[in-house]
């Protein structure tokens, strides 16, 4: 079984009677937004380790300006705590609060370590590339709070979560894992309904490894894309259909994206190591948005961190040759353009906008039909 990145598995969830005491103190309250909750959850429950708690401002630093923790573990994006400055004033270094999600739900026990400022510009041009704030991602950073809180984690409960049900945590798959006997395992990561370079890349994996984690994100996610439950509905039609018994596990990932691209890639395979997986499927754009990205940044990013711990199975995008009269990539199909036939998420929409049908060559028919009966539901 592969190692957790930075050796050991962090667990921060606390145990009943301790979680039940806190809820019943006074310390005071924070209340924060589902992107924060989530991220409180994916420390605690060990997908973001070695992390356990939000980033202190060298660590931040080290991050955005070297694509590392200050330790020198490899990590690409910033985890971090938004809070207004007139609520910073209310906080020194070593305080403890209780972190609530906007329900009034008591989350996790946090101790302050520091309050800080950022510089935006800074954080934006390294991690997304660009400081443009059609980048929603930038957007974002360029909205939030002026202060950053840092400081470690303890987790008093789960947030609710949609789709439970799917949430495995790193030690729930990594127990499937050992219980299936598989010695290697890819990580597939997406935030659509899976089409027919999507099946390409899954099945071109399992026939380099024992299994294959499907890990659909399941969170933040910007107005156009396929809503979750679409996303679960589509891949369970898929699965039970057209692959094989027991070489697949499917879970959600409920974290937000941050559409970084080449980054959120490293990030995306080093979530997946934790949650098992020796190798990680990584295709054209991975993580972008728009034209922010080249088509394979995400690929060339993993040269510059070579002591990541997990296999990138750089795979170039499928498309479907007239020719070859299947679906191939450029590193096999000796065709023309003029032979290829592009297979994309847009065409998808575009074909359930306007209610035309779809070739089977992008999508499976019983996976389009499924899209067809959520209609304009499907999206977000
Ligand atoms: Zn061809």
């Amino acid at each position: 079984m592969i190692e957790p990145h930075g050796g050991k598995l962090i667990d921060r969830c606390l145990p009943k009677t301790k979680a039940e005491s806190l809820k019943k103190s006074d310390l005071p309250r924070l209340v924060c937004n589902v992107d924060t909750v989530l991220d409180i959850e994916k420390i605690a429950i060990g997908a973001y380790s070695p992390l356990k708690g939000f980033m202190g401002k060298d660590d931040l630093s080290s991050v955005v300006t070297k694509m590392r923790l200050t330790d020198g573990t490899p990590w690409t994006i910033p985890i971090f705590l938004p809070i207004n400055e007139k609520e910073a004033k209310k906080y020194s270094k070593g305080d403890e609060i209780i972190i609530q999600d906007e329900t009034g739900d008591d989350i996790a026990l946090m101790k302050i370590s520091e309050i800080y400022s950022f510089h935006r510009k800074k954080w934006a041009k390294n991690v997304y590339g660009t400081d443009s704030t059609r980048h929603p991602g930038v957007k974002r950073l360029f909205d939030m709070h002026g202060k950053l809180l840092a400081g470690e984690v303890w987790m008093i409960d789960n947030p609710a979560l949609a789709f439970e049900k799917f949430n495995l945590f790193p030690e729930e798959t990594r127990k499937i894992i050992k219980e299936r006997g598989w010695k290697t395992v890819s990580g597939f990561q997406t935030r659509n309904a899976p089409h027919r370079a999507h099946e390409y890349l899954q099945k071109l994996a399992l026939s380099l490894t024992d299994g294959v984690l499907i890990h659909p994100i399941i969170g933040w996610k910007k107005d156009g894309d396929f809503r979750p439950e679409i996303v679960i509905k589509s891949y369970q039609t898929l699965i039970d259909k057209y692959y094989p018994k027991n070489s697949t596990i499917f879970a959600g990932l409920a974290t937000a994206m941050r559409y970084a691209g080449p980054r959120e890639a490293v990030f995306h395979a080093i979530i997946r190591k934790n949650y098992g997986c020796t190798h990680f499927i990584v295709g054209r754009d991975h993580a972008g948005v728009g034209d922010f990205y080249d088509k394979y940044d995400a690929h060339r990013i993993f040269d510059k961190l070579p002591d990541i711990g997990v296999i990138p199975l750089l795979m170039r995008g499928p498309y479907f040759c007239r020719k070859c009269n299947e679906i191939v990539s450029d590193k096999i199909c000796p065709h023309p353009e003029k032979w290829h036939k592009h297979i994309s998420g847009t065409m998808v929409r575009e074909s359930l906008a306007k209610n035309k049908p779809l070739p089977e060559y992008v999508m499976r028919k019983e996976v389009f039909t499924a899209l067809k009966r959520a209609g304009k539901n499907g999206f977000i």
